[in-house]
């Protein structure tokens, strides 16, 4: 399916690995040039180059921390006149309510809810300029369904999806369609941190772990980042103009619920 979107250009934020860089072929096999960002340079690069070879598209990258000013700067002077924004960054670590202070929320929320809103007030005046526009944030299923380890997730997204609720309809109008995905479990490093999580947690093997959290999931088995990151190139594409502030869940069928 062509997407219409051959020749925008995309920042696609965190995307050396996982659902990032599955973002990031995704727009690329729909034709767009990227900017792509990831803290370490080795495997930024190599992912940058696979896309070049796979599929001929122009990629620059970024080597550094999103979350800091410094290196959102250095992001954002590469990432001038995009079209597309894709947010992402490391999430949260795991932990217990009881232990989180002050500065573990300050973190969480510089991270997965300040820094996405940095880089959408920096670049979406150009997009509603041009008329055209689409911004995706990479969040969590813990915005609707909490997951009691994920506690700072669970909030710092909270964060974000009510200023996107918000801000994705004042920019409608000009022609900036900006939405949220929502990954439930899937098979990236995170999940693999997750699994070790459990593991230790219940005194299970890895697979048994992993077993388990599979039994959750009606699809049973976790999502793939090519699948996360062809629903992000349809949110993306000409024919997501109407879907405007929404909330897509990528989770298997794991979260019960009717609406
Ligand atoms: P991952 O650990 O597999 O990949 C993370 C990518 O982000 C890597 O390329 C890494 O270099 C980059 N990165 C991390 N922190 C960065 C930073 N501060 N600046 C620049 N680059 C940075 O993670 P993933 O599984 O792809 O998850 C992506 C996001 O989705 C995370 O916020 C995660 O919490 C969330 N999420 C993932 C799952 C899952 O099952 N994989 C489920 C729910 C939510």
């Amino acid at each position: 399916m062509d997407l219409g979107i051959r020749g925008k250009r995309a920042l696609v934020c965190a995307s050396s690995r996982g659902l990032g860089l599955g973002c990031a072929r995704a727009l690329a096999e729909a034709g767009v040039d990227l900017v792509m960002n990831a803290r370490g340079a080795e495997a930024l690069e190599a992912a940058a180059e696979a896309i070049r070879g796979d599929f001929g598209v122009d990629v620059v990258t970024v080597a550094a921390d999103v979350t800091t000013d410094e290196g959102r700067a250095r992001i954002l002077q590469a990432a001038q006149g995009v079209d597309i924004l894709v947010n992402n960054a490391g999430g949260p670590p795991p932990g217990m309510w009881t232990d989180w202070e002050r500065e573990d929320f300050i973190r969480a929320l510089d991270a997965n809810m300040l820094t996405p809103i940095a880089l959408i007030k920096a670049l979406v005046p150009d997009m509603m300029a041009r008329g055209w526009g689409r911004v995706v944030n990479i969040t969590s299923q813990s915005v609707k369904s909490p997951i009691a380890v994920l506690g700072l997730s669970n909030t710092a997204r909270a964060g974000l999806t009510g200023y996107v609720a918000g801000t994705s309809r004042q920019v409608a109008g000009k022609g900036v369609v900006m939405n949220n995905l929502l990954p439930g479990i899937h098979a990236t490093d995170r999940a693999v941190s997750l699994d070790k999580g459990v593991s230790e947690a219940q005194g299970i093997t890895m697979e048994e772990a992993r077993a388990r959290r599979c039994a959750s999931i009606p699809a049973g088995r976790y999502g793939t980042p090519e699948e996360f990151g062809a629903a992000c190139a349809f949110l993306c594409s000409q024919y997501a103009g109407f879907i405007i502030g929404q909330n897509l869940l990528l989770d298997g069928g794991a979260m019960n619920s009717t609406l």
